[in-house]
């Protein structure tokens, strides 16, 4: 059988995942391999030809049956030229021509975006934005990476840097960012900042259930965070309800900025479901303005930990049916 597929590939600081996905956002094949930054981008190229090989193989795929690939990468990028100029993620990675070294391994055609605006572009496409219309979404992980659809478009900016909104600044001269700034929304409402901020708390003297574990070196994650807020735990609650309202704030200066139908949170916070949704969306309603009444939806990731390859292929697709292929 053959049946045209996009290649999907999602640079992770930890992880290379790649996917065949058919033209209505299906997964047909996929594959993940630890990916180790610090071996550098020569063996990270050469490892996801290899899967990409074995992936068409697998599925009785020619490579003619690919319209094309796309990759999710960590940033900043030049998207004129195809590189990733550095990344925080990708220690020791400069100046990587990936589009144009993944074109010659592949033989296809490459188009390169952020990693953020391509899992935004997977749920706009297949997910929780599949209704349509305008969205941004927040992946709230390690960081808070993000991403603005609007008219079906990855909103790129003049310097290819727009839409990072995890480095909003919510707190005036509030908690040092490693971008340089201070204040910003990644340093309280992100997965790792949630965590992070209630070992602070309990390494100050603050009482909580996760005192023991924290106590005795062991690491807490935002699940844990958000399972004793829920069960009562004073802190966690203080600390999640701070994240939420902060998420909050952004989600109105959101509002105002892009004005979307849908603001989607995914990553490992919105795990905790509606005890991070209706939390945002209430305070969102409560903290914006009067004058009109028409507000984003806001709405839980409907992709999980496939957002990445699924809309990474999905501007492959969309690049190839620009162009009429
Ligand atoms: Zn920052």
């Amino acid at each position: 059988m053959t049946l045209p597929v996009a290649i999907g590939i999602d640079i992770g600081g930890t992880n290379l995942k790649i996917a065949l996905v058919d033209g209505g956002g299906r997964i047909i094949a996929k594959r993940a391999r630890p990916l180790d930054a610090a071996r550098g981008p020569g063996s990270a190229l050469a490892e996801a030809g290899d899967l990409v090989g074995r992936l068409l193989a697998e599925a009785g795929l020619k490579r003619g049956d690919a319209v094309g690939a796309g990759v999710g990468s960590p940033g900043p990028l030049d998207l004129r030229t195809g590189v990733i100029i550095r990344s925080v993620n990708l220690p020791g990675w400069r100046n990587v021509r990936i589009q144009a070294s993944l074109a010659d391994r592949l033989g296809l055609p490459v188009v390169l975006d952020n990693d953020a605006n391509a899992a935004a572009y997977g749920e706009f496409w297949v997910g929780a934005g599949r209704e349509g219309g305008d969205l941004v979404m927040l992946t709230l992980g390690t960081g808070v990476g993000a991403g603005v659809i609007l008219d079906g478009c990855v909103l790129h900016g003049h310097f290819d840097n727009a839409a990072e909104l995890g480095h909003m600044i919510v707190v005036v001269d509030g908690l040092p960012c490693p971008c340089g700034q201070r204040g910003c929304l990644e340093q309280y409402a992100s997965a790792s900042a949630v965590s992070r901020r209630v070992e602070a708390a309990i390494r100050g003297g603050e009482e909580s259930r996760l005192g023991a574990t924290v106590k005795k070196g062991e690491g807490i994650d935002a699940r844990v965070v958000a399972e004793e807020a829920a069960a009562g735990d004073e802190l966690c609650l203080r600390i999640w309800n701070e994240a939420c309202t902060y998420l909050a704030i952004a989600c109105v200066n959101i509002q105002h900025a892009y004005n979307p139908g849908i603001i989607v949170l995914g990553g490992g916070m919105s795990e905790a479901g509606s005890f991070l949704i209706d939390r945002v969306d209430e305070q969102l309603r409560r903290r914006t303005w009067s004058l009109c009444e028409d507000l984003p939806t806001v709405k839980r990731a409907d992709l999980a930990y496939d957002a990445g390859v699924i809309g990474a292929a999905g501007l492959a697709w969309r690049r190839s049916r620009s162009i009429g292929q």
